[in-house]
């Protein structure tokens, strides 16, 4: 079942009589009034891992952020930096770029993951796919507020969390969480983690507020 402590955005609510009658009498007018309205019912925080090694890479990051963000009652919170980083397994194949991003949303886990399966097949990833194979876009729940979740197809937080460098550098840029279900922040994961495969920032930034609404 799906358990959360998080609602964050309440307390940013312009709820209180002034700033409703200043907003009325039109004295007061917020600068991004959609993502004020937008935001007393995304109260759940959420962490993507997003990977691409086909094509645009760092393209395919932003394209796929930019849907996120196109999502009715979610908006984008921080952004890791890009991570350029050696495949897993066996296959030959290009290195990866990696990112991770924060979403405020009032979805459920499995209507969010539902939304992952349907940018990834937008963007061109076929729904049957090699383990470890290349892949233009790969959108992963990493964590979904301190909730713990776990269905045939859905594991949250996501099982792999503590054995990827990919996963942990970027989401340490933005966060150190506590993981819900092994019960150590996101540094002790890093400092135990068993991945020694090559990993470096790239210098590469995503942008947010790219579409067309703002
Ligand atoms: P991976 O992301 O491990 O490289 P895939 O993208 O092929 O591999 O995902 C394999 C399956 O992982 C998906 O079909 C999905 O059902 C499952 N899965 C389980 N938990 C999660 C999660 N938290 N986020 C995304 N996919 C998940
Ligand atoms: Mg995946």
């Amino acid at each position: 079942a799906v358990g959360s402590r998080h609602h964050k955005s309440q307390e940013t609510q312009p709820t209180n009589r002034r700033s409703l009658r200043l907003r009325r009498s039109g004295l007061h007018c917020p600068a991004n009034l959609t993502s004020i309205m937008k935001q007393p019912r995304e109260k759940h925080t959420v962490f993507i891992g997003a990977g691409s090694n086909i094509g645009d890479r760092t393209g395919n990051l932003q394209q796929a952020l930019d849907m996120f963000d196109e999502f009715p009652q979610t908006s984008i919170g921080k952004i890791s930096r890009v991570y350029h980083s050696e495949p897993f397994g066996s296959v030959e194949q290009e290195w990866f770029f990696n990112a991770v991003f924060q979403l405020y949303t009032a979805h459920s886990p499995q209507t969010l993951f539902s939304y992952c399966q349907q940018i990834e097949r937008r963007m061109g990833r076929p729904a049957e796919h090699m383990r470890w194979g290349p892949r233009i876009i790969d959108l992963d729940i990493l964590l979904y507020d301190d909730a713990t979740h776990d269905l045939e197809t859905l594991t949250i937080p996501h099982p792999e969390i503590s054995n990827r460098k990919f996963v942990l550098l970027p989401l340490l840029d933005i966060d150190n969480p506590l993981h819900p279900v092994i019960g150590k922040t996101m540094s002790e994961l890093l400092e135990a983690c068993p991945d020694n495969s090559t990993i470096e920032p790239y210098g590469h930034m995503l942008l947010k507020h790219r579409g067309s609404r703002r």
